[in-house]
């Protein structure tokens, strides 16, 4: 049995939510400690990958918009801060199949880009062939280019803000796994990990991303844990898929889910992902794996609008995990029933793009802080006809 210690801020789970989290809180004068069962940052992790989308595209939400205009400028200052490249600002390019039109997710972003002083570049299935060969030709007709925007490499940023943390007083418990939230009297206290050991403090933190409904029960109703597969090619060309030759892209992704990446500098790959429906899935219980059958929708795609990639080595696959909400928004409150402790989660497979401001947004939640964007996040009851609405995701 461990001994007792005592922290002001205990917080479980060290992906890109329970990290940057940490740093704020202790940039805000707290002592903080951090918990994850893995080495930092996990594998099994959503925020552990080569790369993430960052993008301003929310189609006509125009809270989300200006939350990722933030997030962008905090990208650019992290790569200045951290004095490493982590975030490639490369440009976005949202194409589709068809004219874009009224109510289309790239229809609406485009003309809240254009609102709000961005300045999008609209392209053309010719412009489409001009300036990003790759594409089969005439397969998309219509779309915008948008040039901030890109990927950060996801899992090098959460290792990199580990060790930042470290660096700034933050005490990490790597191999700790939290099994139990201490409680009295409806008042949680502390934790205890799964080796025994007690920690004490004022305040728990609970960012276990799919893991969350299994240390707060009380959520598992409207947290959903869903599998999306991510494919790695090895293109025989890698200069046609080379940024500025080749953006990051969604391929009419409210539409068919479709998005993907340059090649990669370090894993030199094409990563290609789908932002659908996923698989319902149990994170510890059930195997996480891409089957044949996605292996045949993502060649079908690739047949249809990426051709020089249709039979490109597939070097290796996963199943990451979302933890969807009803309504697609982050959950980001205190327990209503339960004082000491606050949740943050609910990512619903859009929430990496935020990391320069989710600690803030965390810190403010937890101390209770006026924030304009928690009161979309908070703790909220559901009407069974609720439907997703981040509006680039395929919802089959
Ligand atoms: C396939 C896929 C593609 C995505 N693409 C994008 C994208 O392009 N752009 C974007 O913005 N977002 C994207 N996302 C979403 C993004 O990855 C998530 O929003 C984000 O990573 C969630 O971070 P998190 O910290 O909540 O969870 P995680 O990164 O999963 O971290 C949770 C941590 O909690 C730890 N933990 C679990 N249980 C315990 C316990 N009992 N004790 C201690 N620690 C525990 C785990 O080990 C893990 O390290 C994608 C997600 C997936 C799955």
């Amino acid at each position: 049995m461990l001994t007792t210690k005592t922290h002001d801020i205990l917080i479980i789970g060290a992906g890109i939510f329970g990290i940057t989290t940490a740093l704020e809180m202790n940039r805000r004068g707290y002592q903080v400690a951090i918990f994850d069962p893995g080495p930092l940052p996990h594998p099994l992790a959503a925020s552990t990958d080569i790369s993430k989308m960052i993008r301003m595209e929310y189609g006509s939400d125009e809270a989300y918009t200006a939350l990722a205009e933030q997030a962008h400028k905090g990208w650019l200052q992290w790569n200045e801060d951290l004095g490493d490249e982590l975030f490639h600002d490369v440009g976005v390019a949202m194409l589709t199949r068809a004219p874009m039109a009224p109510g289309d997710f790239e229809y609406e972003s485009y003309h809240l880009l254009l609102k709000r002083g961005h300045t999008p570049e609209r392209i053309s299935a010719q412009t489409i062939s001009q300036r990003f060969p790759a594409w089969k030709p005439g397969a998309y007709v219509d779309g915008f280019f948008h040039a901030q925007g890109g990927y950060a490499e996801s899992g090098r940023v959460v290792a990199t803000l580990v060790r930042r943390a470290e660096a700034e007083g933050v005490t990490l418990y790597p191999e700790h796994k939290v099994e139990t939230l201490l409680e009295e009297d409806h008042h949680v206290r502390g934790v205890r990990t799964s080796a025994g050991g007690i920690f004490h403090a004022e305040q728990v933190v609970v960012t276990s991303g799919a893991w969350t409904a299994l240390l707060v029960p009380e959520l598992a109703p409207v947290l959903k844990v869903t599998g999306h597969p991510i494919f790695h090619l090895k293109p025989a060309d890698p200069a046609l898929f080379t940024a500025p030759d080749f953006a990051v892209f969604a391929a009419d992704s409210s539409r068919t889910g479709w998005y993907g990446f340059p090649l990669h500098p370090r894993e030199q790959v094409i990563k290609i992902a789908n932002h659908g429906v996923g698989q319902v899935l149990h994170p510890e219980r059930d195997k996480r794996v891409v089957t044949e059958r996605d292996v045949e929708k993502l060649r079908a795609f690739l047949a249809e609008a990426l051709p020089e990639l249709y039979d490109a080595p597939l070097v290796a696959t996963r199943r990451c995990l979302y933890v969807d909400t009803p309504d697609g928004d982050f959950w980001i409150d205190h327990h209503p029933q339960r004082a000491g402790l606050t949740v943050a989660t609910g990512d619903s497979g859009h929430g990496f793009k935020f990391a320069p401001v989710l600690g803030g947004l965390i810190a403010d939640a937890i101390e209770g802080k006026p924030n304009p964007w928690l009161p979309r996040f908070r703790w909220r009851d559901f009407s069974a006809q609720h439907v997703q609405k981040e509006a680039s995701r395929y919802q089959g």
